[in-house]
């Protein structure tokens, strides 16, 4: 079975004016040859005219969130069908920041899944532990219930990955040791392969948690890992760059 190309996204979260447009075209033009998958996700009032600033080049465009349902009255919510009229085609689902401060449960995380499927999205499904939870030895347990709550049925056969996000590595400078990401993706893998058979072989299991130039190779060339979810250092082209050269 074929290895998943990798895939690089940039998680803009809440940061971006009209003029970081810049920043991800300097991305699209300095991405040059690379076996990644490179993806921006900027904030969702981007999305349109990040695709027209991108015009011409490979770099996907995503979204961070959406509601689980197409349509109706959510006032100030934005649907699968909306980020994908705009130009997505990927979008981050279940992020921890969406997880704490929104109270996202697996459940609400796999009916946004759905919304992604029928919209024509491809999901990025985050998860991963606190430090509590790694303290008492229970990342590995917490792993796999979420992998298993927020991932439905629905998803055999599609394109999506999944992005192990440690919540205490989030914007802390902090990151696992290469042995702790091997061992959680791992068990991500093998739960994968439980729900979903051999093919789940060729889904990518990203890193996210404050990979930067300087650690990326390193991440990057772990076993099992096939991308990175990055956060701060996606905002400057630079930095993001020196990512994707990593792979
Ligand atoms: C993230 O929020 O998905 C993330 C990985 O952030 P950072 O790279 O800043 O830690």
């Amino acid at each position: 079975m074929t290895s998943p190309r990798p895939l690089i996204a940039g998680n803009w979260k809440m940061n971006g004016l009209s003029p970081a447009l810049a920043e991800a075209r300097a991305v699209a033009d300095g991405v040059g040859v690379t076996t990644a998958r490179v993806a921006i996700c900027p904030p969702a009032i981007l999305i349109h005219r990040m695709v027209q600033a991108l015009a011409g080049s490979t770099v996907l465009i995503g979204g961070q969130d959406h509601h689980w349902d197409d349509a109706g009255a959510f006032t100030g919510d934005t649907s699968a069908a909306m980020l994908a009229d705009a130009g997505a085609q990927l979008v981050i689902l279940g992020h921890s920041e969406r997880r704490a401060g929104y109270r996202e449960s697996d459940d609400v995380v796999g009916r946004k899944v759905l919304a992604a499927l029928r919209a024509g999205l491809e999901p990025i499904v985050c998860v991963g532990e606190t430090l509590e939870q790694r303290q008492a030895g229970e990342a590995l347990n917490i792993v796999r219930s979420q992998v298993r709550g927020s991932l439905p049925d629905a998803l055999a056969g599609t394109a999506f990955s999944v992005a192990y996000e440690p919540v205490w590595a989030i914007g802390t400078g902090l990151t696992p040791t290469t042995p702790e990401i091997e061992e959680v993706h791992q068990a991500i893998r093998s739960t994968l392969i439980d729900m979903f058979g051999e093919a789940a072989r060729a889904v990518p299991i990203l890193y996210g948690g404050s990979v930067k130039p300087g650690n990326a190779a390193e991440i990057l060339h772990a076993s099992e890992v096939g991308g990175a979810l990055v956060g701060g250092a996606s905002l400057k082209a630079e930095d993001f760059l020196g990512i994707i050269r990593a792979v």
